[in-house]
């Protein structure tokens, strides 16, 4: 009668063994693992996940790529904390042997830059528009670091520090390294003042930066998106076969992905262009608008109706 194992301790077995075989998998993607991807013949990327940063995911929020050319290694965007850089490092090496000669900046936010010493440190020059200067500067950009250092502790801390460029750039600039023609463009102001993009004609990708978000509804802030919506009209023309943005998957539709960022600013300023003209209460005007088309994509919760505010402080303005 006692023989005869009850179904019940049968099936909490197999669950403690699915729990186990699960178990390292979760523990991997929690600690922000990282695999290059190849996306063209000498670029690979590195693509973090659609979340806020917190410390399980090491900040790991925003893509960083590598070009490898002849000579070196140029890295695009160095992450958002320096353990993550060391692992981006780790990826290069697994790669290529050659030494990582420049880091070029799409902008100077956080989860771009708290990397950057890593590079510094491993002897690579740091491009940047001269605008990120003003970043640097001004108090936000120490406020920010001081509330990372508490938000993602420990891979943000007191040994993270801003990373100022060693060759700042305020107009188009080709450079070749290595033999590959990196065509830099000042797109902003857009996301931020300081946006540049990269463009590759050997390979026709285009690293955007976050001009062009991926799979997520972007957080606008406090950017200018009147030029945004210029500046994307821009990228579309180039001959452009991958976009590797600064958050989300690589695309190899261009157009498609440069117009759903383009058309969600435009909707934003429409809709709440209308409410500031006719003095309509911002709460009302974003329960009235339709955001049937966006309201699928990630972090549309977290983001939306803060990007729906920021917009009607700015058409407020722009009326004045
Ligand atoms: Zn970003």
């Amino acid at each position: 009668m006692t023989t005869h194992h009850s179904p019940l301790p049968g099936a909490l077995r197999l669950l403690l063994w699915l729990w186990v075989l699960a178990a390292p998998t979760v523990a991997m993607a929690q600690a922000g693992s990282m695999a290059a991807q190849r996306v063209a013949d000498k670029v690979w990327f590195v693509q973090g996940e659609s979340a806020l940063g917190s410390p399980a995911n090491q900040n790991f929020i925003s893509n960083a790529a590598f070009v490898v050319t002849g000579d070196s290694v140029v890295v695009i965007d160095a992450l958002g904390s320096p353990a993550l850089a060391h692992k981006l490092l780790q990826e290069i090496r697994r790669i290529t042997p050659k030494p990582v000669s420049h880091v070029l900046v799409t902008h100077y936010h956080a989860d771009h830059i708290y990397g950057l010493q890593v590079f510094k440190e491993a002897g690579a020059v740091i491009v940047a528009h001269r605008l990120g200067l003003e970043y640097l500067n001004a108090d936000t950009a120490r406020l920010r670091l001081e509330v990372s250092r508490k938000e993602l502790a420990p891979w943000v801390d007191e040994k993270t520090r801003l990373v100022s460029a060693d060759q700042w750039l305020d107009q188009p600039t080709d450079m070749t390294i290595g033999g590959v023609q990196f065509q830099i463009r000042p797109a902003g102001p857009s996301h931020t003042p300081e946006d540049l993009v990269f463009y590759l004609p050997g390979e026709r990708v285009l690293f955007a930066g976050d001009l062009v978000f991926r799979g997520r509804v972007p957080f606008v802030g406090q950017a200018d998106s009147k030029h945004w919506i210029a500046a994307l009209d821009q990228l579309l023309r180039f001959d452009t076969h991958v976009i590797v943005p600064g958050h989300g998957p690589h695309s190899t539709q261009a157009k498609d992905d440069l117009t759903l960022t383009r058309d969600y600013l435009a909707y934003l300023r429409r809709a709440m262009g209308e409410a500031a003209r006719n003095l309509e209460p911002f709460d009302e005007a974003y329960r009235k608008a339709d955001w049937s088309r966006f309201e699928k994509l990630p972090l549309f919760n977290a983001a939306n109706r803060m990007n729906a505010y920021n917009t009607y402080l700015l058409m407020e303005q722009e009326r004045e």
